[in-house]
């Protein structure tokens, strides 16, 4: 007998991909556009829908039995639409139902990227096997996502265990988002190379400012790169240690373009999570790398497809 597939989008500020996907989570067909991000919204909506016909068009697009989408946010799933930072002509965009009217009718399942990385990890990545755990992705922002008692936890608009956005740093400096201090503000790649380079570090001949080169100078042993990674693992390990406090994850799992830093970022993570996570309940708390790779958007879309249609089979 043929399984069920479901589709998947994978909604960023940069691409937009979109695949049939297997139970098992295997991606049987994909496809990709350039995100036409400061175009206006129905111009947005059209790569999608370009995305969703080339899908359609797959001879097994008949086994497909629901739409699993993993977009940027903020996103609101509770009202089926979504605001992405990166993409300003899509604000309040009815998603759900847009692409609903171009897949037949399908049920479709919104959740926010860092709820869908989570959802990857949980179902075949770092995450495996854990019932309580927290999952990020540390690259240009910071974002997450939180498995608890053993299901993806996306909270009513899709967007729970968005760590980026815990202030670490009361008076700290003012964060995009309104507040002040938070974990993205230290720890995301821009910061950790702005840091640096207030700290007069600079990048090398022909080389970005970014937080790979001062990961490739931190390596070398240069000082203010090193200080800059550590203040950086400082303010990710306080907002991992209050989400283990207040939730009890036993597992934080980090990925994402910083993460590719290796020890230079884990290291100190865990030397700075034996500072915070001090109670007896967190004291195991352990962290270690993403798997999933660049289709951890996908797998997690899809996997909240097929929870949501095993949920509805099972009522
Ligand atoms: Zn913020």
């Amino acid at each position: 007998m043929q399984t069920d597939l479901v589709a998947a989008l994978d909604i960023g500020g940069t691409k937009i991909a979109g695949a049939l996907v297997d139970d098992r989570g295997r991606i049987l067909v994909r496809t990709q556009r350039a995100t036409p991000a400061r175009e206006d919204g129905e111009t947005v909506m059209r790569a999608v829908e370009e995305v969703l016909a080339e899908l359609t068009a797959s001879p097994l697009w008949s086994r497909a039995r629901a739409v699993g989408i993993g977009s940027a946010g903020p996103v609101d799933a509770s009202a089926g639409t979504v605001s992405p930072v990166n993409v300003p002509g899509w604000r309040g965009f009815p998603l759900v139902a847009r692409v609903r009217a171009v897949t037949g009718g399908l049920p479709v399942e919104l959740i926010g990227d860092g709820a869908a990385i989570t959802a990857a990890e949980h179902w075949q990545g770092a995450a495996r096997g854990h019932d309580n755990a927290l999952c990020m992705v540390v690259s240009t922002g910071v974002g997450g996502g939180l498995v608890l008692n053993g299901r993806l936890h996306p909270g009513p608009t899709g967007n729970a265990g968005h760590i980026g956005h815990i202030s670490v740093d009361l008076d700290g400096d003012p964060c995009p988002c309104g507040a002040r201090g938070c974990v993205e503000r230290i720890a995301s790649g821009p910061n950790i190379a702005r840091r640096a380079l207030e700290g007069g570090w600079r990048p090398g001949p022909g080389e970005d400012a970014s937080a790979a080169a001062v990961a490739a100078a931190a390596r070398a042993g240069d000082p203010v790169a090193l200080a800059s990674f550590e203040r950086a693992a400082q303010a990710l390990a306080a907002g991992i240690a209050a989400t283990a406090t207040l939730v009890e994850v036993d597992l934080a799992v980090v990925g994402g373009g910083v993460a590719k830093a290796g020890d230079v970022l884990f290291a100190p993570l865990r030397t700075a999570l034996k500072d915070y996570a001090t109670l007896s309940f967190v004291q195991r708390l352990t962290v270690a790398p993403a798997q999933m790779g660049t289709d951890a958007g996908l797998v997690g879309a899809a996997a909240a497809a097929l929870t949501r249609r095993s949920d509805v089979t099972a009522v």
